[in-house]
């Protein structure tokens, strides 16, 4: 049985293999060692809290972990790489529950003094929010639910009737442990927050609820670590809570949009009829970009969605080497936001065996536009629209963008003039330099592919 100074001693050590886990996630490159350390450090905090008093035996601690590894590598397995956002969902989910139900059980113990039982009722509180939140963003992503913002008038008044109605049981649940009554009332009214925080955000915005939700699950992971008096869970809890918000934050400056704009505007839910850009872009055939191509010394490509759609990247990456060996600098623009979740370009690429190097992000890469020939944004849209940067009256002002205008010349792949995500006209579209190849990302690029080898 260890001691409780050896047990101390291993949580020291895992919380720092959490936190060197986080610093190495920061980059593509070192991204999947830091995964690793951080799961070593889970399993020398789990190990070492059950076999702390002798919870359960190494038997059954050997049980579980070969159970864990199974799920968790059929499911990284299985799970397709556009349905990430859904699995992260999940996940958060279930941390909630999970600190829901630790707390609850932290009412077994046999002195329950009021700091204790507050902590119980937030780990509820907070568990309870994001486990049925989690489940209705699954739901919207999953396109279970339907992905468009739900809203009813009255709508926030009525959540903040829900939260006053659940301090209001919390309050008498410290003050009258013995009474389930209150226990229940706070389990399903933290339910139903969840639910009415989720539905009125449009399917396009749940990456960023999804990370405030992980943020939510740390936090609730925090207070049940309070509630059973675990040092570890308390850290691990207030890491995922402290980078959740982070993350949250670094979405919404990329977006310019406020958290409270996400989570009430119901932002998405229909084109702005303002702003409407009259007139064609003008098209370019694939056989007539390949002459421009060719010539090109420098290429910049930037992805978006819509490349994600078509399934584009690996061809995407053909089309680089095929430049490459003509001889042209080609590098990749990534927008923060580009897609539907944080890192979406950089995990579609590195699926394609794109070189990290390769990839450079929005603050590296605008200082250079000017210098290359060519612009080649792929099924982007939003993260290039120059209203963000030139047109005050845009609902997406001052939302940074990647200047593919000011390259020598642009080519957007698409497949229509349709507006992107905020459902706005882009003017990059009918800019001067810029040209539209039609289609779908996928079939243009091999067009162009095929250009080249005949
Ligand atoms: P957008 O959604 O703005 O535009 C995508 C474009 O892709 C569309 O205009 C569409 O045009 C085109 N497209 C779709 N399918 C295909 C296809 N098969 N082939 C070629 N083109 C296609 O994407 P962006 O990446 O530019 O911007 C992302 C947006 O999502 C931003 O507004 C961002 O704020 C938002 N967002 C991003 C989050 C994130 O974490 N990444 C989180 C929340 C919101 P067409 O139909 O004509 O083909």
């Amino acid at each position: 049985m260890p001691t409780i100074m050896l047990i101390n001693l291993s949580y020291i050590v895992a919380a720092v293999l959490f936190i060197l886990g986080l610093k190495l996630l920061g980059s593509p490159a070192t991204a999947r060692r830091g995964n690793m350390l951080s799961a070593l450090g889970m399993l020398l905090a789990v190990v070492v809290t059950l076999l702390d008093h002798a919870i359960i035996d190494y038997r059954w601690i050997l049980l579980g972990m070969v159970i864990g590894s199974v799920v968790g590598a059929l499911a990284a397995r299985l799970v397709a790489m556009t349905a990430m956002p859904e699995m992260v969902a999940l996940f958060n989910g279930f941390g909630g529950i999970a600190s829901l139900l630790v707390g609850w059980v932290a009412l077994a113990q046999p002195q329950l003094d009021n700091f204790l039982l507050l902590t119980v009722f937030l780990s509820i509180l907070i568990g309870g929010v994001t486990f049925t939140g989690s489940l209705v963003a699954w739901g919207k992503l999953s396109e279970l639910l339907p992905g468009r913002p739900i809203v009813f008038r009255g709508q926030r008044l009525v959540n903040v009737a829900l939260l006053l109605a659940n301090f209001a049981c919390g309050a008498m649940f410290v003050l009258d442990p013995q009474q389930p009554l209150w226990l229940y009332l706070t389990i399903a009214l933290s339910a139903t927050m969840g639910v009415m925080t989720v539905i009125p955000i449009g399917g396009a915005d749940m990456p960023v609820i999804i990370s405030l939700l992980n943020s939510y699950s740390g936090l609730a992971a925090c207070a049940a670590g309070f509630a059973i008096n675990n040092n570890i869970l308390i850290v691990a809890g207030s890491l995922v809570g402290a980078s959740g918000i982070i993350l949250t934050r670094i979405m919404c400056k990329a977006m310019n949009r406020t958290l409270g704009n996400v989570l009430f505007s119901g932002f998405g839910a229909a084109a702005a009829a303002s702003d409407k850009i009259e007139g064609e872009g003008t098209a370019l055939s694939a056989e007539d970009a390949y002459y421009v191509l060719e010539a090109a010394q420098s290429v910049v490509i930037i992805p978006g969605y819509g490349m994600a759609v078509a399934q584009a990247q690996h061809v995407v990456k053909e089309l680089q080497e095929v430049l490459q060996q003509n001889g042209c600098e080609v590098v990749y623009a990534i927008h923060p936001v580009a897609g539907r979740m944080p890192g979406h370009m950089n995990v579609l690429l590195a699926e394609a065996d794109v070189s990290y190097d390769l990839l450079l992000e929005m603050d590296d890469i605008n200082p250079r536009m000017e210098t290359f020939d060519v612009a080649i944004v792929i099924g982007a849209n939003d993260v290039v629209n120059t209203a963000a940067r030139d047109t005050i009256s845009s609902p997406i002002f001052g939302m940074p963008i990647i200047n593919a205008d000011y390259a020598r010349s642009v080519f957007v792949l698409k497949r229509s003039m349709a507006s992107g995500f905020a459902g706005l006209d882009n003017p990059l579209f009918y800019g001067k330099n810029s040209r539209m190849i039609f289609g779908d990302a996928k079939e243009t690029v091999n067009k162009l592919i095929r250009e080249f080898s005949t």
